[in-house]
């Protein structure tokens, strides 16, 4: 068991991550490099605050009738939660003896081992951004090989553990239909994805890559059009998938 972890920040009652209102823990250190990343700031490993369970618990206990109305709980993203398996894995461990739904936001970039096994083994749902089911595409845009994603997402597939997919929709990088339906046909590969969410890409961390001294190739590329968000739906509709 670990209880400490490096974490970036907490948003305590989030929308967007997850079904209802839902704590949200965002964690440090990531290994990919998406060029439209909007919290570069997380990246580095070993920095930022280091949390303790106990006092994390503390806080997020005090919103549990949020959550419990609204059919919320708590989501650990990032960053990249699977890089602190033992930390993420004890505090779900609460969250599950407080009756508190618990999720994780993630790229699925890992080498399966007994502390991720762990932690999922606490995990009620998996946010899975998957950039692109191309792995010169996925190269391209994370930096990474594709292979790990997929080997995580069977992972989640042969136990079962509910998944709702990411796709971010940057216009000219992850728009392309033939691609899309590549995606869409391997999604329904797998047993477990209740739901597909697309998300138009925007630039609103744009400023933090500057602040960094990064360079933020994607300034010249506009928000995703909500034609080709809704066209992208349909791709993923059309192959019998929940959006
Ligand atoms: S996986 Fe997420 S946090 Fe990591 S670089 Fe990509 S978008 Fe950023």
């Amino acid at each position: 068991m670990k209880l400490t972890g490096y974490t970036h920040s907490v948003e305590s009652c989030g929308t967007v991550d997850g079904p209802g209102i839902r704590f949200v823990v965002f964690m440090q250190g990531c290994p990919l490099r998406c060029l439209y990343c909007h919290n570069p700031d997380t990246w580095e490993p070993n920095v930022g605050t280091e949390a303790h369970v106990k006092t994390l618990m503390e806080e997020i206990v005090k919103y549990r009738s949020y959550m419990r109305f609204s059919g919320g709980g708590v989501t650990v993203s990032g960053g990249e939660p699977l890089l602190q398996p033992l930390f993420v894995a004890a505090l779900f461990e609460r969250c599950r003896e407080n009756g508190i739904h618990t999720a994780i936001d993630t790229s699925g970039f890992c080498k399966m081992t007994p502390q991720i096994e762990r932690l999922l083994s606490f995990t009620d749902l998996v946010l899975l951004d998957i950039k692109s089911i191309v792995p010169e595409r996925f190269l391209e845009i994370t930096g990474a090989e594709l292979e790990p994603v997929l080997m995580f997402a069977k992972y989640l597939s042969n136990l079962s553990i509910p998944v709702w997919v990411r796709h971010v929709l940057v216009p000219g990088l992850t728009d392309d239909e033939t691609e899309l339906r590549l995606l869409a046909r391997y999604l329904t590969t797998l047993t477990n994805v209740k739901k597909v969410e697309v998300i138009p890409f925007h630039k609103m961390g744009e400023y933090k890559w500057r602040q960094l001294g990064l360079d933020y190739t994607l300034g010249d590329v506009p928000p995703a059009h909500s034609r080709s968000v809704e066209k992208a739906k349909n791709i993923f509709i059309s192959a019998g998938l929940t959006v």
